[in-house]
């Protein structure tokens, strides 16, 4: 059994003790290794590995950091299904959605190889009589990033290339369920030339992160995760004078109005709902049904989902298992609170026939439908594969129950009436809007971002916002010819 333990100036580390985690493979139940999980001394390390590095690492010319960062683009784009593979076999998502997840990474790193465009100041000459202004984007120094268990490598990879190429060093701390990919990732930047230092990876628990939060050498954390937990890095990292972006949790609604193209919208349901078991922060886990469209389209959506191939994601299935055997017993719990509730069964999950082991931690898609507000179906977030049908009447009554949900990450609208898709995207408060796109996930030069519950501080990922983030402005004024010899004056300084 493997021992996966943390990266340090450019080489593994075992760690100094602390204690260890299980590591298991999601689709046979079988335990392939343990995490070590650091103390604090090992996180000090990590963090005095990344302080170290950043002064030279800053002080490296654009062109310099630019050629790494392609070196990187490359090897991670040639040898993207390794990665895949090392995700499938930790996460249980299928291959081809972890193929995917590590491309939309790699868009990121692609992105961010335009650093030398992206952190261009401007230049104001003869502000006042022979004085220039000009600005610059500095980096912050060492930052840490907190990651989720549902994409070891994409969220990893919203924040680490931008922090990077913006002349900041970086310590990762993975989630400890999946914490594989992470490492290889360590190895790639090392292959790609980065120097010892400027990537650290520190496995662990609330442990480690407590003292990323609490040490004061860290200037700012990207943190994602559940709503709590996003809410509690925010408040403890904030107290401590850092920067923070912390990307919680999520509650996705999709609302069909009557005049939709039905069978669009049934497939963007079905792939939205149940894409990577329900585990994605953008999953759709309502559908909101206007109108008179509701019976016919639970039918349609019952129909497909009902041909969903369950099993390995090793082995061509569509969905694979959920994370641990304790979330998967969680998410069947959901389902039966909502059908005591009174939410009706169409697809029931609970006893599906996966194509794999009998370990496997096995949950089919699930569809309740006449699921009322007050039903936990509905009030919780549930990350499985379990998607809820609320009917409503009108339009309105579905734009009132998104804005009143305390989550605020994405939502879809599907239509052909322009003028509705125009006051959707006006109306709705939600960070991430599609119109007949059901997982708006914004392009790495957009910022990724959801609002209310669903992210705690100002800055998106990725994008404009990523570079602000990773970066401080500095405006310095200058004068060079015909230095004033005012003689002293006290007051305040006037432009001519
Ligand atoms: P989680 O909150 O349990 O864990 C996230 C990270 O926090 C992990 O690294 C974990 O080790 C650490 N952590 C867990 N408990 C902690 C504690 N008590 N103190 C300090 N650190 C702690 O989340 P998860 O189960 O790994 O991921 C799923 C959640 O992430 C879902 O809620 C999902 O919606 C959310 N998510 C959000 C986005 C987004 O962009 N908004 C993206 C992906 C996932």
């Amino acid at each position: 059994m493997q021992t996966i333990a943390h990266w340090l100036d450019g080489k593994a580390f075992a760690g100094t003790g602390g204690t260890t985690a299980p590591v298991t493979n999601p689709a046979t139940g079988v335990v392939t290794g343990e995490v070590t999980l650091a103390n604090v001394a090992d996180t000090r390390a990590a963090i005095d590995s990344a302080a170290k590095a950043f002064p030279a690492w800053r002080d490296t010319s654009l062109t310099r950091r630019t050629q790494i960062l392609f070196r990187f683009r490359e090897l991670l784009n040639e040898r993207k299904e390794e990665l895949a593979r090392l995700i499938t076999a930790e996460h249980g998502k299928v291959l081809a959605d972890a193929i995917g997840e590590v491309s939309r990474g790699l868009e990121v790193v692609e992105f961010a190889c335009g650093i030398p465009h992206l952190l261009q100041g401007g230049y104001t000459e003869n502000a006042s009589t022979k004085v220039d202004i000009f600005s610059i984007r500095q980096p912050l120094g060492p930052v840490a990033i907190i990651s989720p268990f549902n994409f070891p490598a994409m969220v990893p990879m919203w924040f680490f290339p931008i922090a990077i190429a913006a002349g900041n060093t970086v310590v990762l701390k993975p989630s400890e369920k999946d914490p594989s990919p992470s490492l290889w990732l360590a190895r790639l930047w090392a292959e790609a030339e980065l120097p010892a230092g400027v990537f650290t990876v520190v496995q662990g628990d609330q442990v480690a992160v407590d003292e990323l939060l609490d040490n004061p050498v860290v200037k700012a954390v990207s943190f994602v995760g559940s709503t709590p937990i996003a809410r509690y890095v925010y408040q403890r990292g904030t107290a401590a004078g850092k920067r923070v972006q912390a990307l919680g949790g999520a509650k996705n609604h999709m609302v069909v109005l009557p005049d939709a193209d039905l069978d669009l919208a049934a497939d963007a349901a079905v792939n939205a709902g149940f894409g990577s078991a329900g585990e994605r922060c953008m999953a759709i886990s309502v559908v909101v049904a206007v109108g008179g469209a509701a019976d016919e389209l639970v039918g349609k959506i019952a129909e497909r989902a009902a041909t969903i191939k369950t099993g390995d994601g090793t082995r061509g299935a569509d969905m694979g298992p959920l994370v641990t055997r304790a979330h998967r017993d969680h998410v069947a719990d959901y389902i039966a609170a909502g059908e005591s509730a009174g939410a009706t069964v169409i697809l029931d999950g609970r006893g599906v026939e996966a194509d794999g082991a009998t370990d496997g931690f096995w949950l089919g898609p699930t569809i309740l439908d006449n699921v009322a507000t007050d039903m936990s179906v509905y009030t919780d977030e549930i990350f499985g594969p379990v998607l809820s049908v609320v009917r409503v009447d009108t339009y309105d009554d579905a734009l009132a129950l998104i804005n009143a949900n305390p989550y605020g990450n994405g939502t879809a609208l599907f239509t052909n009436d322009g003028g509705a898709a125009r006051r959707f995207h006006n109306e709705v408060e939600v960070g991430m809007v599609g119109i007949n796109v059901p997982i708006p996930v914004p392009m790495s030069y957009y910022s990724f971002g959801g609002w209310k519950n669903s992210l705690f501080g100002d800055a998106h990922a990725h994008g404009a916002d990523g570079v602000r983030f990773f970066t401080r402005t500095k405006a310095v004024t200058t004068r060079w010819l015909d230095p004033s010899h005012g003689g002293l004056n006290l007051g305040f300084p006037q432009n001519r």
